[in-house]
């Protein structure tokens, strides 16, 4: 049986000993009913570190443990790749943000596009970027993820569209008004982009994006992309071209 993995602070690890509190200790003593002699490793996102560890005592609140091995933690995706969201609606957003944060995306731009229903002022703005941050580290915490994805203020699209432009990477306009007119597939667009270490992607809300935005877009170097000719929802969008563009890059093997 694979050696289940926690999550612990550098205040956890002293030498070769490892303090394990917490949910961390509710989650390996108590659900996974680990005891003395069994293994488990331990990350430690801020310095990177992974570390194998053997069981020497449980307590009721605080379990201590054996260093036997620390290596740089292997969480760190195959490509860095941001994804520019139209903001949608209510928890539409908030599901994005959990499954690219499994998927391992590193970045995520939430964008005020034409049709974007919500409109943020700067205190709405604040408060709801430190609930994404939130959102953010609990799927990284879940997932073992080594860091949790950068989320951004919210941006206008001709932000956006600077932002990626100044990342110097290739970009991927997904537009499900080119089903059935002369596009690259996204087959055809990783095949080209699979080897690259950055990569962005842009996904429209609720409403899509304009056709004034995607001609910016295409103004701007960015590649339109269709995704066949049934229209996915934003979220279901958003999941499945950063599942895709992470599989071929490497990652989810
Ligand atoms: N205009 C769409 C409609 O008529 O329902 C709404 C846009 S769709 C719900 C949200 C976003 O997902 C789009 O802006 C696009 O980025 C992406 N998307 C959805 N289906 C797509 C497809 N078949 N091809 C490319 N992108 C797609």
């Amino acid at each position: 049986m694979a050696a289940p993995r926690i999550l612990v602070e550098t205040s956890a690890v002293d030498g070769e000993r490892i303090e394990v509190k917490g949910d961390a200790f509710h989650h390996l003593s108590v659900v996974l009913r680990r005891g003395v002699g069994e293994r488990f490793y331990a990350i430690d996102p801020e310095t990177g570190t992974e570390y194998l560890a053997e069981i020497t005592q449980v307590g009721d609140r605080v379990l201590t443990g054996q260093v036997l091995e620390q290596a740089e933690a292997r969480q760190q995706p195959a490509v860095e790749l941001t994804l520019y969201q139209g903001l949608p609606k209510g928890k539409r957003f908030q599901l994005i943000l959990q499954k690219c944060t499994e998927l391992g995306v590193s970045r995520i731009v939430p964008v005020l596009t034409a049709r974007s229903v919500v409109q943020l002022d700067d205190k709405r703005a604040g408060s709801k970027l430190q609930r994404w941050e939130k959102i953010v580290q609990e799927a990284s915490r879940q997932c073992m993820r080594a860091t949790a994805p950068q989320v951004t203020e919210p941006v206008g699209f001709a932000e956006a569209l600077a932002d990626w432009e100044a990342s110097d990477s290739p970009g991927l306009f997904f537009d499900e008004t080119l089903a059935g007119a002369d596009h690259s597939s996204l087959a055809e667009a990783m095949s080209k982009l699979k080897s690259r270490q950055r990569l962005a992607v842009f996904v429209g809300p609720e409403g899509g994006f304009t056709e004034q935005e995607a001609g910016m877009a295409a103004e701007a170097g960015l590649t339109p992309v269709g995704l066949g000719s049934r229209i996915l929802r934003t979220e279901t969008a958003a999941i499945a071209v950063c599942a895709i563009v992470m599989y071929e890059c490497g990652e989810l093997e």
